[in-house]
């Protein structure tokens, strides 16, 4: 008889958005004519620009024509996008990245969760709690649920920033701007994970997902900024968004020449190669239309629109900060990030706050123990609706007899 892969056997249920949608659908049979507002799926809400249309509608037409029919592409993705990010997202900044460092992909999700695939099961991986499940899930999936994974806890008393552990960890995810909690990590505090992955040859996977939501010139929009971090660091960059691409699909990984381990056998080996070896074996490329869509995000047209959407959001994410600080609540995040962190009042759990919010605001958020049991207690609330429905949502929440 065949065998499975029985570490999908030790995942938790991923019921919490289910569970999310499945009491909006109670209470809407219960309350038919509710307008509720929804403040809690991290998908945002603004079309594509005109720039990435264009060029979508372009590279759609060119598909269409023999002479400029294009058919597998490279599985790096092509020369074109991937000058245009190392040019303007690294060198610009002065970080010496080059084209070749960048790999293209259709997600950060399929990234963060297929890096794995290079990375051996003897591993020590470390996890901060609350987390973006996909980290957690996908390590289980690979090595099953040990000892051999540890959370990291990320708590008020630490600000949200995971203490460097004090055991042995070899690979440590880490996501700034955080989801969920809104938070980022300052150039020190950054500097001292990659002095310590250097010191104890591990290695960084650096979530930059939320980058261009970074407000503050002072914090770090790329572990890169950090010197010693082509050493030891991956980075996943996402179109998602900062350039609405959540429907779209496309995203980039760094991995860098200079990250290289040694075998027991004492052989130095690139992850660039290895990661090289298993995207051409397992990934044919993202869709040519859509890489230049992404080219298209590097227009000087695309860049002043992405940045208008990234503000408009980040004007959502202050009118929540502020609105809940009036109320009196304990807010995090929400600076620098799409997301604010709230803790619940009176002593609520999460869940708890979740029923009354709906049931009595009308307004859909995400219970902080969905990310993690040092969630437990907290909420989350994005910055992707509308203007207006965030305006309302507040207002709500203002009124609201808590
Ligand atoms: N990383 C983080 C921290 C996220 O929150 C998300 C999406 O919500 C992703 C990665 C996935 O991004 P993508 O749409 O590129 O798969």
């Amino acid at each position: 008889m065949f065998q499975i892969n029985d570490n999908y056997l030790q995942l938790g249920e991923s019921y919490l958005f289910s569970r999310i949608a499945d009491k909006v659908k109670q209470f809407t049979a219960t309350h038919p004519d509710a307008d509720i507002i929804r403040l809690g799926i991290g998908d945002v809400t603004l079309p594509i620009s005109a720039a990435v249309t264009d060029a979508l509608h372009r590279a759609v037409d060119e598909m269409a024509v023999k002479e400029t029919f294009r058919g597998y592409g490279p599985e790096q993705g092509y020369a074109f996008l991937r000058e245009k990010i190392a040019e303007t997202d690294f060198q610009r900044r002065g970080i010496a990245i080059t084209p070749g460092e960048i790999f293209v992909s259709d997600g950060s999700k399929s990234d963060t969760g297929n890096i794995g695939d290079i990375l051996g099961g003897d591993n020590i991986v470390a996890i901060t709690d609350p987390v973006y499940p996909v980290y957690l899930d996908s390590t289980i999936m690979r090595i099953g649920r040990s000892d051999q994974t540890i959370l990291l806890a990320c708590d008020e008393e630490n600000g949200f920033l995971p203490a460097i552990p004090a055991e042995r960890a070899d690979i440590v995810y880490l996501c700034y701007p955080n989801n969920p909690t809104g938070t980022v990590m300052s150039r020190g505090e950054l500097s001292k994970w990659v002095d310590w992955a250097l010191e104890h040859n591990s290695l960084i996977l650096f979530d930059a997902a939320y980058e261009a939501f970074i407000r503050d010139k002072e914090i770090p929009r790329s572990i890169y900024e950090i010197e010693g971090a082509q050493a030891c660091a991956i980075e996943f960059r996402s179109f998602s968004k900062n350039a609405g691409f959540t429907g779209v699909r496309c995203s980039y990984t760094v991995v860098p020449e200079a990250l290289k381990v040694k075998t027991p056998g004492g052989e130095e080996v690139s992850l660039h190669r290895l990661w090289n070896r298993r995207q051409s074996t397992k990934f044919n490329g993202t869709a040519y239309i859509i890489q230049r869509a992404a080219e298209a995000v590097y227009s000087p047209q695309g860049q002043k629109e992405v940045d208008e959407m990234v503000s408009y959001y980040m004007q959502n994410a202050g009118m929540i900060r502020a609105g809940l600080m009036e109320k009196g609540l304990t807010v995090f995040g929400g600076e620098n990030a799409p997301y604010v962190w709230m803790k619940c009042p009176a002593g609520l759990d999460s869940w708890a706050f979740f029923d009354r919010l709906l049931e009595e605001c009308h307004i859909v958020g995400t219970p902080g123990v969905g990310f993690g049991s040092k969630g437990e207690g907290y909420f989350r609330l994005t910055a992707f609706n509308s203007r207006e429905k965030t305006e309302e949502a507040i207002a709500r929440i203002n009124a609201w007899q808590l």
